[in-house]
Parts: structure tokens; sequence; C-alpha cells
């Protein structure tokens, strides 16, 4: 399994090799069941301060921090950025809608394939964009020995954020790895972008409804039907990357 896309990874990336010794993962729409709740919150919240975005549109912008998506759509309806205090209002009311549609449940068959790969002696960074203290909280709970804030990259921490190359760059330096030696598994056409930019082989799972077309032309490596597929054929995909 993979070896067609990993030549192709090589030949793009202009790496010599891929020695895999971790995962970079991303959290909404990955571990997390998250994305519906987080495209309905964007809508609602958006709609209260003047603004709107389509629930396809809060998938395509899924990956920029909050500041990141509020400023992309101030630049296009209001002609100009937002105001710090426009986003910290606009985030902090999506936070809150967010919180109040529900637990959003861990992506089935996640908490299987990071423990077969915590198992299989890689290591495990979260790379998100997220800053939604409700479910980063709720990490350690639902995968239990996996994260700590050792091998976190949140919304917190960066400076631009998805699509920019920066989180997953970060990501590396807390594995301890080069772009060679990680793998990102991404949902989202900015995440895979910012994956792909990073020089990092980039494994999308199609999780929500946008077509793998607007995945495969961002860049992903090979892209899954689900985590639950992933995770199912974990020992196939490990063969592969050693
Ligand atoms: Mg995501």
């Amino acid at each position: 399994m993979l070896e067609k896309e990993i030549a192709e990874y090589l030949v793009k990336s202009s790496n010599k090799s891929l020695n895999v010794k971790a995962f970079l993962f991303d959290m909404d729409g990955v571990l997390f069941n998250s994305m519906p709740f987080h495209a309905v919150s964007w809508c609602k919240a958006m709609k209260e301060f003047g603004l709107s975005i389509t629930e396809q549109q809060a998938y395509m912008n899924e990956g920029r921090t909050g500041a990141g998506t509020i400023n992309e759509l101030a630049m296009q309806q209001w002609g100009r950025q937002a105001t710090p205090k426009e986003i910290e209002d606009i985030y902090k009311r999506k936070a809150e809608i967010f919180v109040s549609c529900g637990t959003a449940e861990p992506m089935k068959g996640a908490v299987n394939l990071l423990n077969s790969i915590k198992k299989s002696g890689f290591k495990i960074v979260l790379v998100t964009g997220s800053g939604q203290k409700s479910l980063l909280d709720k990490l350690n709970h639902s995968f239990p020995g996996i994260f700590t804030p050792e091998n976190m990259v949140t919304a917190y921490d960066v400076k631009y954020g998805k699509p920019n190359p920066e989180p997953y760059l970060m990501g590396l330096k807390k594995a301890g790895v080069s772009a060679w030696e990680a793998v990102v598994v991404e949902n989202a056409p900015l995440g895979v972008r910012a994956g792909v930019a990073a020089g990092i082989f980039t494994i999308a799972v199609n999780t929500g409804p946008l077509p793998n077309e607007v995945l495969s032309r961002e860049g992903a490596n090979v892209i899954f039907p689900s985590m639950q597929y992933f995770a199912e054929h974990w020992d196939e995909v490990c063969g592969g990357l050693r």
C-alpha cells in the first residue's frame, strides 16, 4: 500500500526518502466529529454581526484560526479587516453557540488508530487551528495518554495558522523530526495545503461534505474515505510507510 503515492511524494517534494517517525494530526473533522457544529455556529454567529457565511464556505475555510476566518469574510464583505474587538466578540459568540450544539463525539475509528500508531512506536503531535477550549480540554478524556501540552500546536501557538505551513512546521519541531520523517492527517482543504506546503506526506481523510477533488487539488498524497477506514487499514498503511 502507498507505493505509488510515496513515489509521487518524493518527486514533488524533492525529498530523497520518506522515513516516518511521527504523525501530525489535525483535530476537527479528524479526531472529533465536530465540523457540523462548527459550520452551524459560524453561520449563526456571523449573521448576528452582519456577516454571512454558508455551511459550504465554513467547510472550505476549515483550518484557519477563528481570527483568520473572520478577517477573510470581513475583507470580502466589509472591504476591511475586522478590528481586534470585532474578532474577539464574533469568535466568543461562535464558541458559545458551538458549546450549545452539544458534545462533539470522537470520530469513529480515531481512538483505535491513535492507539495503534502509538503502539507501533511513532510520535503523535496535534496540530490544530482551533482555540475551542471545550474540545481541547476533552482531548485527554477522549484519547487518554496520547496528548500533552508538549505535543500540541493550537490556535494559541501560531501567528499565521493554516493554510500557512507554519503550524505543521511547528509540529515537526515539537516532534523533533524533519518533513520527510512525518505524515500529516487532515480533513480540510486548507489543512492539506498547509501540510503539503510544509513538505510533509499528507493523508486526507474525507469526513465531510466536500468532494475528494477539493482535497486532491490541494495536493493530498492519498485520500481515505473515513477515519474508520484508516484505522481498519493501519497495518497495511504502516507497512507501506516503513
Ligand atoms: Mg480539520
